[in-house]
């Protein structure tokens, strides 16, 4: 992936859906933005429509979900959604919402790909900035996933995630490798569904989380297999976890390049790996950044 240049929407676009968190209906609005204003989100509930962009600096920290908080509003679980914009090459987008968390969907960022599909895109002028990985990094968590990252001999981005819950897990062990662009996200990656374990919903409904979400709007995994929904991919969980990581990685407003190899992590360990990688940026002005 050379550099390109960046590139936003031709028109606007929208998707609706209910909240996983709170239950509440939700409509996003994508809009075109000039080059180098980035992803921002904008919560047009709230009274003085306060708006958040989507990089680090606003990051906050969750259980197994991303949310960035600034200026007064807070919007919770963004990774689909910026998975979706970041998958597309999506650079300049402003991404209005009437509630505190983005749709849920069915789990994965489809809807998202085939609203941006519609909306069209459009070059700039300015080029995208690149974050190349020139040396090993590896981010450890205490459940002892892990996730490195290394140089590639080419450009692009590569990305192998492996998923290994052990063998009493009703989630099979599986792994997927891809090389990240808008072709292979559309039809690689962007359908892949979020999972859960049945027996984490209960302590999740017990907080008040997902009051209007059903075994259809995500999969379910039960000793018996996946509870009254059908898998797309034998390896759909690994795919979902490299669209997590797209998400994720994309807050640090560059295309990322380089091989990263998961090893059963999750947001944060993700997040940790992308703030090693910009603190070590010599030269955060120029157009490819060497971390
Ligand atoms: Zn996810």
């Amino acid at each position: 992936m050379p550099v390109r240049c960046q590139r936003t929407i031709r028109n606007e676009t929208t998707a609706r859906g209910i909240g996983f968190l709170t239950g509440a209906d939700v409509t996003l609005r994508f809009l075109p933005a000039p080059e180098n204003h980035g992803v921002v989100f904008q919560r047009v509930d709230l009274s003085d429509q306060p708006c958040v962009p989507a990089t680090h600096e606003f990051l906050v920290s969750r259980q197994r979900r991303t949310a960035i908080s600034g200026n007064g509003a807070t919007i919770e679980l963004v990774e689909h959604v910026m998975s979706a914009l970041a998958g597309l090459q999506v650079d300049n987008c402003l991404v209005q919402l009437d509630a505190p968390e983005t749709p849920g969907f069915d789990g994965s960022c489809q809807p998202v790909v085939d609203a941006l599909l519609l909306a069209d895109f459009e070059n700039q002028t300015a080029t995208r900035r690149i974050l190349r990985v020139a040396r090993p990094l590896h981010v450890t968590s205490e459940d002892g996933s892990m996730i490195d990252a290394r140089p590639f001999g080419r450009d692009g981005l590569t990305i192998t995630y492996m998923l290994d819950y052990g063998s009493n897990s009703p989630i099979p062990a599986q792994s997927y490798t891809v090389d990240v662009t808008p072709e292979t996200f559309v039809n690689e990656i962007a359908f892949a569904r979020t999972f859960i374990l049945d027996s984490e919903i209960a302590s999740l409904k017990a907080l008040g989380y997902g009051p209007r979400t059903t075994s259809h709007d995500l999969l379910v995994f039960t000793a018996d297999g996946v509870l009254e929904n059908e898998l797309k991919a034998a390896d759909e969980c690994a795919r979902h976890k490299i669209l997590d990581c797209i998400g994720d990685f994309a807050l640090t407003g560059c295309d990322v390049q380089g091989y990263f190899n998961a090893w059963r992590t999750g947001h944060q360990t993700n997040h940790e790996l992308m703030r090693q990688l910009k603190d070590v940026c010599v030269d955060k002005d120029r157009e490819t950044l060497v971390a």
